[in-house]
């Protein structure tokens, strides 16, 4: 079968949307994901290497109810407030199909999470991008002219890594006609969220992630909270089985016994980020002041500045024409040496512009 039939078996509206496809080649050191540089938490290590063969054979449990449970007691609120996923891509997915009508809309403040108006699109729903707030607050009175049946907020935002107000997320919350979805996937590097007061509003999704601060990417564990009518729409769309055995156990033990691991790694990658920033601004450069564990830095021509890190086998994420921003690279906060490595390649693929 040639690739033009089976692009024209599929649906339209559908057929046109790329391959999730970013340069993922192996480098030595990768600072394009956002994930935790330090390592593994140590307990939930532990817990994935002993899971049981006998685990293995037999089907987890439907909706993760241990798991629940264990996010519940971290963010303080009712098992029944929470939902989980394989990933918060999933927990995104499964809420915009459950939320949304096919043919409605969803807005954000552009640029934002790059997913959501694929997973937008992939379930019929019309993206649209409004731009943010003067110093990247968002624009509530903005995003609630466009009518849509879902907004989505990111604070910190990726890419931007910079964080919303309080009174903006608020003026929004109290105002959106439908269910706003709040992505704190970077909310343990803020420090302070709305994991715990989303199940007292009918409208708010608040998305986590396992993936950032836990340091367990390879296990695709996302997770949210809202109230139990919204949380049980998103589990009912999300389908059973989506959290392996494995991640269960280990993200488990990650709640039980390596808070106080997370917690020193949040505050290296917060020390180390802020050190970067600092020696970005020394080499005349301007990152924009980011709440989260990485940092967006404007320079010209991204893809040929991170062509040439690469070839120092540093990695990190380019992006072109970004709105109100133009070309950036996003780099990953990380331990010392490799942000000595990077700083090094950097000064040598700039002085080549
Ligand atoms: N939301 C944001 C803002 C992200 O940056 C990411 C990952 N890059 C995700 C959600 C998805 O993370 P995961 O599926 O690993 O939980």
């Amino acid at each position: 079968m040639t690739a033009r039939s089976s692009l024209a078996i599929a649906r339209a509206g559908y057929r046109d949307i790329a391959l999730y496809a970013p340069d993922r080649a192996a480098c030595a050191i990768d600072l394009s994901d956002n994930t935790n540089l330090w390592g593994t938490p140590p307990a939930a290590a532990r817990a994935a290497r002993d899971t049981a063969a006998a685990a293995l054979t037999r089907y987890p449990a439907l909706y993760a109810s241990e798991l629940k449970e264990a996010l519940a007691t971290y963010a303080g609120i009712a098992t029944e407030c929470v939902v989980t996923g394989c990933g918060s891509d999933d927990v995104l997915d499964s809420a915009i199909r459950a939320l949304a009508e096919p043919g409605s809309r969803i807005a954000y403040a552009e640029p934002t999470f790059a997913m959501v108006p694929v997973f937008a699109r992939m379930n019929g729903i019309e993206p649209v991008g409004v731009p943010f707030a003067p110093g990247f607050d968002i624009d509530p009175d903005a995003l609630l002219a466009t009518g849509a049946r879902i907004i989505y907020l990111c604070s910190p935002n990726n890419p931007t890594g910079t964080a919303a107000t309080r009174a903006a997320v608020e003026r929004v919350l109290d105002r959106a006609p439908g269910v706003v979805i709040l992505d704190e996937a970077y909310g343990e590097f803020l420090g302070h969220g709305f994991i715990a007061s989303a199940p007292a509003r009918e409208n708010l999704l608040v998305t986590r992630t396992m993936s950032k601060a836990f340091g367990l990417a390879g296990l695709r564990i996302g997770w949210a909270t809202g109230h139990p009518s919204l949380v049980r729409e998103v589990e009912k769309s999300r389908g059973p089985y989506k959290v392996s055995a494995v991640a269960e156990r280990a993200a488990c033990a990650a709640l039980g016994e390596d808070l106080d691991w997370v917690r020193a790694r949040v505050a290296d990658a917060r020390a180390a980020r802020d050190r970067l920033a600092s020696a970005l601004r020394a080499m005349g450069l301007a990152p924009l002041p980011s709440a989260a564990n990485f940092l967006l830095v404007p320079v010209a021509d991204a893809p040929a500045v991170a062509r040439r890190l690469r070839e120092c086998d540093v990695a990190v994420r380019p992006f072109t024409a970004l709105p109100g921003i133009g070309d950036a690279l996003r780099v990953t906060a990380g331990p010392e040496p490799m942000m000595d490595a990077l700083l090094r390649a950097l000064r040598e693929a700039v002085a080549c512009e």
